[in-house]
């Protein structure tokens, strides 16, 4: 993580390395989901908040694609006609295809990254990344697209040429959301819902990587394909797990074996209080929202089977010190706890937990608090 502001660190990598000051400075924000985990594949709703964290992007004309991210700061010349797979270019490239599709022409450009969101920690810098790119590119061309486009580009680039198979939260949240405002973004249909959220959001990181887990991603994946089967040979007429309602549980619990029989239960009931939590937060109602969050922690740990060690001790320790509620967020078995305090309550949780979560696994957890930030936007 580094001391100065992502805008001005790309703006002065962009001068050391290409000459001049970069045309276009644009930002786009990582993201931490509220709630609605495993919910986005089975066509449920998501409750993510837009982080004050940015990855910011400097573009300017070049009658070639260069490009350097602070990460590294090497630069390198990149082709759209050449993926490069394994490098952070490749989502370059991805949206320098994306945007090829929609037509736009553009012969090169000089590129230059920088970021404050942590890579690879489940909050989303991949999407603050590739919608940035896509807005600085456009930009750079003269052509206003609209976020909507944004978030098409972005997701392509991803989806289809970097080849993640991940749904379009992360791109929504970083070209669209609002600062000081949730997202209710129904999967099902593309509805979005801004939600007023004004308060802090507390990260507690597990410190164990996220990235171990696309095995266990896609087995949780095809359990959903299979338990959704077995709910239609019950006479169920979903199109996704989603579309089950609360009342039709009991009876499917039934029928259904373990684990299809858990992972149905999480996503049915984890749909419910997604939309709950949306209402919670609309009414300010931050204890009703905290105990939303715990309840979807536990359906993580007991039914989806998600959770792991550390983050289980990071939620009930700040539960028990005073948290409002806490959860594992992101795709599981690592990454990060957020966790909802009363404010006058914050830095004796924090310290609480740290303390317990370094007597049991020997390491301090890094912990820190945003609050809502907002979507896309020009730094210039
Ligand atoms: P997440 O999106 O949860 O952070 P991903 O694996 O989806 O994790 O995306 C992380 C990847 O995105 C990195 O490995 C890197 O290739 C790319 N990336 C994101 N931000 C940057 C950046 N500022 N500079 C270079 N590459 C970046
Ligand atoms: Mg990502």
């Amino acid at each position: 993580m580094t001391q100065a502001s992502p805008a001005r660190q790309a703006t002065s990598l962009f001068l050391e390395r290409f000459g001049s000051g970069p045309a276009v400075l644009v930002s786009a924000p990582g993201r931490v989901n509220l709630l609605g985990e495993h919910t986005d594949y089975n066509g449920g709703p998501v409750l993510p908040v837009a982080l004050e964290r940015r990855t910011v992007v400097g573009a300017g004309h070049a009658d070639r694609w260069r490009a350097v991210s602070a990460q590294d700061g090497m630069v390198v010349e990149v082709s759209p006609d050449r993926m490069e797979q394994g490098s952070w270019t490749a989502y370059l490239i991805g949206v320098l295809r994306a945007l090829g599709r929609t037509g736009l022409t553009l012969p090169g450009a000089s590129v230059a990254v920088a970021s404050s969101v942590p890579m690879g920690a489940g909050l989303s810098s991949s999407a603050a990344l590739t919608v940035a790119l896509a807005r600085a590119l456009t930009g750079l061309a003269g052509k206003k697209v609209s976020a909507e486009a944004l978030v098409d580009i972005a997701w392509q680039a991803e989806h289809d040429e970097v080849g993640v198979a991940c749904g379009r939260m992360d791109q929504t949240v970083a070209a669209l959301a609002r600062p000081g405002h949730a997202l209710l973004f129904e999967t099902g249909t593309g509805a979005i819902t801004h939600v007023p959220y004004e308060g802090r959001i507390w990260l507690f990181q597990t410190g164990v990587s996220h990235r171990l887990t696309g095995g266990q991603l896609n087995q949780r994946r095809q359990e959903c394909e299979v338990a959704l089967g077995l709910c239609r040979e019950q006479g169920i007429d979903a199109e996704a797990l989603a579309d089950i309602g609360v009342e039709q549980l009991p009876r499917l619990l039934r029928a259904l074996p373990v684990p299809w029989s858990q992972r149905l239960r999480h996503v049915v009931t984890e749909t419910d209080r997604t939309r709950r939590a949306a209402g919670a937060l609309a009414a300010r109602d931050l204890p009703l929202l905290g105990r939303l969050l715990v309840e979807g922690h536990e359906s993580l740990r007991q039914d989806y089977q998600s959770s792991c060690p550390e983050a289980d001790l990071l939620v009930e320790s700040a539960v028990r010190h005073g948290a409002w509620g806490a959860r594992l967020t992101g795709a599981g078995w690592g990454g990060a706890v957020l966790g909802l305090l009363p404010p006058e309550k914050e830095a004796r949780i924090v310290a609480e937990v740290q303390e317990e979560f370094r007597l049991r696994f020997g390491q301090m957890p890094e912990v820190w608090a945003t609050k809502a930030g907002g979507g896309v936007r020009s730094e210039k």
